[in-house]
């Protein structure tokens, strides 16, 4: 349908102060942070108050077949948030959080709420929503349900699919259904588990408005330590060590060398950078602060470190800087393209996991395939639960170039899929690792889990006009 035609539609069925067409506002909303950008602009984008406005919307999508693309704050690093010729619908009004239940263990927030939004209204209480992407200062909930996300507390607490009990969705049919799907409580079984399909489909099924998530008491002590190693596979191994003495670290993160340097120096923390870098918090009882403490230096020094850094408490571990060295991670890989004379770098995250017992192999072959490619690739990522993002900040105008970055993109896919791994762990499928879901299920020998999945998709959107174009 022409563009006017549309927009005076979304006017009269909304009302002019929920819909954008400016063209050079409207161009805001068409680009992900990697540099993945739609080819040509949305035809507008629509602010929904409530489930009732998204209810007209997809009702009105439904019948015209307009594509609509679900948007929280486009910091999707998959393509997942790319809109294409159609209307996006951003979350942006929708920020109430608007039930705090702890003895239940749930809170209700609506899509737009940002999770650090969350956590301050959670923290008074004493409590915490444990999923932390590390965009989580303007990640909102309806975009981290449909990314499934995960972040630096994914080693003891998952991402996501663990932590969303119930949803408010709306359907893209002929009267924009809205419906709660999923409980209140934590066993609930409702036959088929809508509730875990909607989570991490990437806006393609229906557009959440609201979600019931757990919600756990905030620990009462977290202990840091921050080590340097001289080599990857050291650090790698030392990560395995500490899993295998029994401790759930809280966070266990890592960076290489390269990027941890140009991330000290962007966020001017007080450590003298000695290697690869190791960081791992662990949460415990007051009283057992010096004695995790000890432990943990001593067991990162058995397994090679070369300098630890410690903290005593989360407060004093940001106040030495040892979390925003590994929050620093997506800048310094493109400071560092930059430093390496590549000029406004696109940057390409992968997003593999492999089983923790198989990291040493997988760290020491991806960082050889950036070696093959020739590419300034860096490493780093959430060590504990076995995420890696080995990344690479090119230019994107050089076809020669980005030949060599998608080779290099598809045989770290081939690493992880051969270790028993995954190629996706948090940032989904979206428009760059569709080749990639499809290696895997072959590899697995489950191709026709494809043909459902398109089914599914069928059965949600049969006009398919819900993010057109990504997951299948
Ligand atoms: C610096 C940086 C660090 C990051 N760190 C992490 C990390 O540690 N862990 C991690 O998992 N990710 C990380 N990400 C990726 C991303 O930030 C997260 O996945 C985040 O949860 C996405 O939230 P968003 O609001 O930006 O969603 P968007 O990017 O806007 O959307 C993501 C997907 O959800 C869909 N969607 C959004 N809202 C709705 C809705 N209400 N209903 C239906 N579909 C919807 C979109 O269509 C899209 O498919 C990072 C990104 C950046 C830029």
């Amino acid at each position: 349908m022409p563009r006017n035609r549309v927009v005076a539609d979304l006017e009269r069925l909304l009302g002019r102060d929920k819909v954008v067409a400016e063209e050079s506002i409207v161009r805001l909303y068409a680009r992900e942070p990697s540099g993945l950008q739609a080819g040509e602009p949305p035809l507008a984008v629509v602010f929904p108050e409530d489930t009732g406005d998204v209810s007209k919307l997809l009702a009105y999508a439904y019948r015209t077949r307009t594509p609509v693309y679900p948007q929280g704050s486009t910091t999707s690093l998959s393509g997942s948030a790319v809109p294409g010729p159609g209307v996006v619908v951003s979350t942006d009004r929708m920020r109430s959080v608007r039930e705090v239940s702890v003895a239940d263990g749930y809170v209700v927030a609506e899509a737009g709420v940002r999770i650090d939004e969350l956590n301050l209204a959670l923290a008074e209480r004493g409590y915490m929503f444990p999923v932390d992407p590390a965009s989580s200062s303007v990640a909102t909930v309806g975009g981290a349900v449909n990314s499934g996300a995960g972040g630096m507390r994914g080693a003891k607490y998952g991402t996501m699919r663990d932590w969303v009990l119930g949803l408010h969705v709306v359907l893209a049919d002929e009267r924009g259904t809205a419906m709660w799907i999923g409980c209140r409580t934590v066993k609930c079984r409702q036959g088929y588990d809508l509730v875990r399909l909607i989570v991490g489909s990437e806006g393609t099924l229906a557009f959440v408005t609201e979600a019931v998530l757990r919600i756990t008491p905030l620990p009462e002590a977290v202990v840091t330590a921050l080590a340097f190693f001289p080599s990857l596979e050291q650090l790698a191994s030392a990560a395995v060590a500490i899993k295998e003495a029994g401790v759930q670290p809280y966070i266990m993160e890592f960076m290489d060398e390269e990027t941890t340097r140009v991330a000290a120096e962007a966020t001017g923390a007080a450590v003298k950078v000695e290697g690869a870098m190791l960081l791992v918090s662990v949460d415990v009882n007051r009283e057992a602060v010096e004695r995790m403490l000890r432990w943990l230096e001593d067991m990162l020094r058995r397994s090679g470190a070369t300098s630890v850094y410690t903290a005593r408490s989360a407060e004093e571990a940001e106040e030495k800087g040892l979390y925003q060295i590994r929050r620093a991670f997506l800048p310094a890989v493109g400071l560092y393209a930059e430093k390496m004379g590549v000029e406004k770098p696109s940057i390409f995250i992968e997003d593999v996991a492999v089983p923790p017992t198989r990291l040493v192999e997988a760290v020491r072959e991806i960082t050889g395939l950036g070696e093959k490619y020739g590419l300034p690739a860096l490493i780093g990522g959430h060590i504990g639960d076995g995420n890696l993002h080995p990344s690479v900040g090119f230019n994107p105008h050089d076809p020669e170039t980005l030949g060599r970055v998608e080779e290099w993109f598809t045989d770290v896919m081939r690493v992880a899929i051969r270790l028993g791994g995954t190629v996706s762990s948090e940032h989904g499928i979206g428009l760059l690792k569709k080749k990639g879901l499809e290696m895997e299920l072959r590899s697995l020998g489950a191709e026709k889990a494809l043909d459902i999945m398109r089914e599914i998709k069928r059965a949600f959107d049969p006009r398919g006009v819900l993010n057109p174009g990504k997951v299948v």
